[in-house]
């Protein structure tokens, strides 16, 4: 290292698995031994990490094995979707400790939401640090500021900025995305990663988003709102009026609500997505081209995205998952047809492994990413 190791640089070693004794962290430093000690011993004081007596030993006393200590904290997560949300308490590997799914319409509006969030936090906290907070919206969030941004949807968020609301009640570092963008990180980092580092997320439920990974960081664009494909018409839709104004937007003919509102239009008696999703599990054939024909209209858009970005897999995700099998035949028949040879020679096209559960994962990451970095450890150990 070219600088004197902090205290934060000796977590990152720690954590990494590159040193696990003191005398690892000496010969990676260069630090004396007392200097070694007194890092050491802030973090512990911390309870950022732990010791036990466990190491190899090479005779004589056996050397204090040093572990990060991810039960030292916790991050405050909460995944918003349009209609459920998924809050959470997480340690500081990012794995729940407890967890309340709720169900919240978002269209309540920022005062009411955030308040069900908050109080939720507080009935799970138990005194224990919190290290930050992440949130995932369903909408365009302007990331560095935690402002969302969603004039034709969810008009009560518009413009507001989530930050200073939560750290009213939790003084700490908050984070807030778009809803899909902390799953796609969330599935990238716990199923994908160190084996492909490009991924689309496509997360078909009440509405339809997508996230992109792209070289192992989110793609957020220039105002946070790549991969809004919800609002790109699809052809040959039949000239369904979408909720934004246009007509035939893959959101108006491919989500859930159009799958639902497409069945009841045949006279089919089905209340909720499960029901659909119990239909094309028993085999129903009209279901089955429901939501098959909902497949290709997405793998129009979705072709169109493999061009553009060349994933090395697609996952498809939200409510609809449970449909997968007629909706990935409807997304692969379209993605073959209208994606280049090149983009499509090892493209994989998957369903989510972790479902809800990547959202709480996602918004986690987008915590502990910032707030265990060396510097900012450091800002924190002042
Ligand atoms: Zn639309």
């Amino acid at each position: 290292m070219s600088r004197l190791a902090t205290a934060g640089d000796v977590l990152q070693l720690i954590r990494s698995g590159e040193g696990a004794t003191r005398a690892d962290i000496g010969r990676l430093t260069g630090l004396s031994r007392p200097a070694v000690a007194h890092r050491v011993a802030e973090l512990l004081r911390r309870g950022l990490i732990v010791e036990d007596a466990d190491g190899p030993s090479t005779g004589g006393r056996p050397p204090m094995r040093l572990r990060f200590n991810a039960s030292g904290g916790v991050v405050l997560v909460a995944s918003l979707g349009a209609s459920r949300t998924q809050i959470a308490l997480c340690d500081l590997d990012g794995q729940a400790i407890d967890r309340r799914d709720l169900e919240i319409d978002v269209e309540q509006g920022p005062d009411a939401v955030l308040s069900t969030v908050m109080d939720t936090w507080d009935t799970l906290l138990a005194g224990q640090w919190v290290a930050g907070v992440g949130i995932g919206v369903p909408a365009t969030v302007e990331f560095a500021a935690g402002r969302t941004e969603s004039a034709r949807v969810m008009a009560g968020w518009t413009g507001v900025v989530i930050p200073p609301i939560i750290a009213a009640r939790y003084p700490v570092p908050v984070f807030v995305d778009n809803d899909v963008n902390v799953i796609a990180v969330g599935e990238h980092r716990r199923v994908y990663a160190g084996e492909l580092d490009d991924l689309l997320f496509v997360k078909v439920s009440t509405r339809i988003g997508a996230g992109v990974v792209s070289g192992g960081v989110v793609l957020r664009g220039a105002l946070g709102a790549a991969g809004e494909i919800g609002h790109i018409p699809v052809r040959d839709g039949g000239g369904v009026l979408c909720r934004c104004g246009n007509t035939d937007c893959v959101d108006s003919v491919a989500s859930g609500t159009a799958i639902l509102r497409d069945l009841r239009a045949k006279g089919r008696d089905v209340r909720s997505l499960a029901d659909v999703a119990a239909l094309v599990r028993a085999g129903d054939a009209e279901t089955m081209a429901v939501v098959r024909q909902a497949g290709r209209w997405l793998g129009e858009i979705v072709a169109s995205a493999v061009n553009l970005l060349n994933p090395a897999v697609v996952v498809l995700g939200g409510d609809v998952a449970d449909m997968f099998q007629p909706l990935v035949s409807g997304v692969r028949e379209e993605v073959y047809r209208r994606s280049t040879q090149l983009a499509t020679r090892t493209l994989r096209i998957e369903r989510s492994r972790l479902g809800a559960g990547a959202g709480i994962t996602g918004c986690a990451l987008l915590v502990l990413d910032r707030v265990l970095t060396p510097d900012a450890v450091d800002g924190a150990l002042i």
